[in-house]
């Protein structure tokens, strides 16, 4: 049975435990898929999804930064006689949900992600309050002691036989693994609990301020039953759950829906806006009716007003970035805050709890791809996030981990991270003759200089075989600072960020020319560090493709059947999709096999973010997936085009024994040019 992992064991003795039990993930893997055929399926019914994405984006940004939208939600609740109470802190809102409780000993609770970050259950728990779970997964999560696996999935990593003997040791007596009785037999459990308990607790997915009213989303109906049953109707919500109205609300209902199971529709959607009520008789309001007499809401704070990029707010706790996240799919429920999971809830963990609880939430292991991005409605950049997170534990001294540190005491006395003297950088281009100035500057970028020095070779020699003539600036080329960047290393990033544009405003380049994917982004982006920094930047493959367009470039000919590997810095973040496929349409002879998940939605390699320095098994890891995938193809082999790729992905075939061979795209056009 997949169990939880020990919090503070390290890393990378996790990482070799999850891989050598591949097995132990099967359950959630085929879950997920289950989920993705239905998005899928279910797609062409949202012909309008895009729109719907913006209009929620919408609706999120001014939830999270408005705070009069809080106010007025307060004030219209108030109004409708649900008593709110809040905003609190984590021990407050315990402490006024327990008081709320009052006399009570039983509890029932539907699924809310909040009440897990306060945990709830374990502290009522501790003051003599029984709390009974009452969405099946969570009953099942809660009674083995377990993490949950999904927010609305809770138990999807468990199979039927993991959870008969769950319930056969809760219950004394043998339970049949068969889907239909364990359902039965959880039903029976929790309906016991839903008659006698005296107060109902659920979370609110939406709180629509026009109208105060709160709107909660569930299929198995529980949730209505603890909203509705007992005398007492406890609302738990985070203050970020504020949208301006409900149709606002509305929109958000079809997109949480789909994203995280989908379906278009749940198959309840409660909208409470006031305790049980009649003015039957005598127009004499009477509380209480067939529903709880009373209804109170406790927002809770925790530090959300602290964090100062309220973009991560935005979340709707859907679990669509979890889906298709390279590593959620290699370890699973590990990754991730003790209440919100992947690479989003590694990062909030930083800013509600601590540094250190996020960076045992495998803080470090994110790549930094952006598939969660693409997979998210509202388009959270998790990345980005994870990079601000992974900031403030540097500055609290706790990253980065100690074979990232050589990296950066690499760059900082280098100017490379490869730990290899400043002259080495420049002996790719020896006899090339290249000038230190000009309007084209080429980047080699230190990992193609250092590990493969044949690629910036060929970016040369294809370039000039067009007439086109760049110059370098050799041994004095500075790092980038991609990876600085990603590990959290921002004084470091910055300093060398400088250091690196002194030299090429001086060299008077135009434009800059690199064949490092990673080199492209980050220079592409110093304009936004430092002043006046104007120059352009192309990817190679953009160059070639201008060439080709012009006539100053053709190729003779490959024969082979080839896939191709978007990298995810140039494809998806980068933007550069078609060019490179564009190089490869060219060459005559040359067949290429798409795999399934390519372009924007490319799989990663597992190198990125500083993943390959600091928990190599986990790259190759993840590698081996891509490699499996390009071999579905019928390929023989994968073409890539940036070295971090490059080099996880022949580990990669290392290490799953494929014999797939890896090429670089520019080395690959480079051949093709004599045919
Ligand atoms: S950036 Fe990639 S690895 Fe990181 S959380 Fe998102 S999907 Fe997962
Ligand atoms: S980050 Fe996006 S995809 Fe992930 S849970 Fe939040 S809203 Fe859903």
């Amino acid at each position: 049975m997949a169990d939880a992992a020990p919090d503070r064991e390290p890393w990378n003795k996790r990482i070799r435990e999850k891989i050598a039990h591949p097995a132990q993930l099967d359950g959630m893997r085929a879950a997920f898929k289950t989920t993705l055929d239905r998005q899928e399926e279910n797609l062409p019914r949202l012909p309008n999804l895009e729109e719907r994405r913006k209009r929620a984006k919408e609706a999120r940004e001014v939830g999270v930064r408005d705070g009069r939208l809080l106010s007025q939600a307060i004030e219209r609740l108030r109004a409708n006689k649900i008593r709110v109470l809040g905003p609190f802190s984590k021990n407050e809102a315990q402490e006024a949900i327990l008081s709320e409780i009052g006399l009570e000993r039983l509890v029932v609770k539907s699924k809310s992600n909040v009440t897990k970050e306060l945990e709830l259950a374990k502290f009522l728990g501790g003051k003599g309050v029984r709390v009974i779970e009452t969405d099946a997964g969570d009953r099942i999560i809660q009674l083995a002691g377990l993490k949950q696996a999904h927010p609305t999935g809770p138990a999807v990593d468990l199979t039927r036989y993991d959870v008969a003997k769950i319930m056969s040791k809760y219950l004394g007596r043998e339970v049949d693994p068969d889907p239909d009785s364990l359902t039965q037999v959880i039903r029976e459990d929790v309906r016991q609990f839903i008659e006698e308990a005296g107060v109902g607790i659920t979370g609110a997915n939406f709180i629509a301020a026009e109208e105060g009213a709160a709107i909660i989303l569930h299929n198995e109906g529980n949730a209505a039953e603890c909203a509705r049953r007992p005398i007492k109707h406890i609302i738990v919500a985070s203050t970020d759950k504020v949208v301006a109205d409900l149709e606002e609300a509305m929109n958000l209902v079809k997109l949480q829906a789909y994203y995280a199971t989908g379906k278009l529709v749940t198959q309840y959607i409660n909208i409470i806006s006031g305790p049980s009520m009649t003015a039957d008789i005598e127009k004499k309001t009477f509380y209480g009716m067939h529903g709880p007499k009373e209804v109170v809401l406790v927002l809770v704070d925790n530090n959300r007003s602290r964090v100062l990029d309220r973009t991560i707010l935005e979340c709707i706790n859907c679990g669509s970035c979890l889906l298709r996240c390279p590593v959620y799919d290699a370890v699973g429920k590990d990754f991730g805050g003790p209440a919100y999971l992947g690479g989003r809830g590694a990062a909030f963990t930083a800013y509600i709890d601590d540094a250190p609880t996020a960076v045992s939430s495998g803080l470090t292991l994110c790549t930094n791809c952006g598939l969660c991005t693409e997979m998210c409605p509202v388009r959270l950049d998790v990345p980005s996030h994870v990079r601000q997170a992974r900031r403030l534990a540097a500055g609290s001294g706790l990253l980065p981990t100690p074979e990232q540190k050589a990296l950066v005491k690499s760059v900082r006395n280098y100017h490379n991270p490869w730990m290899q003297p400043r002259q080495a950088k420049g002996r790719w281009a020896e006899g090339l003759r290249l000038p230190a100035k000009g309007d084209v500057l080429f980047f080699a970028g230190c990992s193609p200089a250092l590990l493969h020095p044949e690629m910036p070779r060929a970016v040369v020699e294809v370039l000039r075989s067009a007439g086109l003539e760049v110059a370098y600036l050799g041994k004095e080329e500075v790092c980038c600072g991609s990876t600085l960047q990603k590990i959290g290393e921002e004084e470091q990033f910055l300093r060398t960020a400088e250091e690196s544009a002194k030299l090429i405003r001086a060299s008077g380049a135009k434009r800059i020319v690199t064949s490092c994917p990673g080199c492209y982004r980050t220079l592409k982006e110093y304009h936004r560090y430092l002043d006046g920094f104007e120059v352009e930047v192309e990817h190679a493959s953009q160059t070639l493709v201008r060439l080709l367009d012009e006539g100053r470039l053709r190729f003779k000919g490959v024969k082979a059947e080839v896939t191709y590997h978007d990298p995810c810095e140039l494809g998806r973040l980068g933007g550069v999709i078609e060019e490179p496929r564009k190089v490869l349409e060219s060459i005559p002879g040359l067949v290429l096999r798409e795999m399934q998940e390519s372009k924007a939605r490319s799989q990663c390699c597992g190198s990125g973010g500083g993943v390959k320095t600091a928990h190599p098994d986990l790259a190759t890891s993840i590698g081996a997936r891509r490699i499996a995938a390009a071999q579905g193809t019928g390929a023989k082999a994968l073409v890539t085009s940036c070295p971090w790729c490059l080099t996880n992905l022949r580990d990669s075939c290392k290490s799953s024994g494929s014999d797939i061979e890896i090429w670089d795209l520019i080395v690959l056009a480079k051949r093709s040019l004599s045919g």
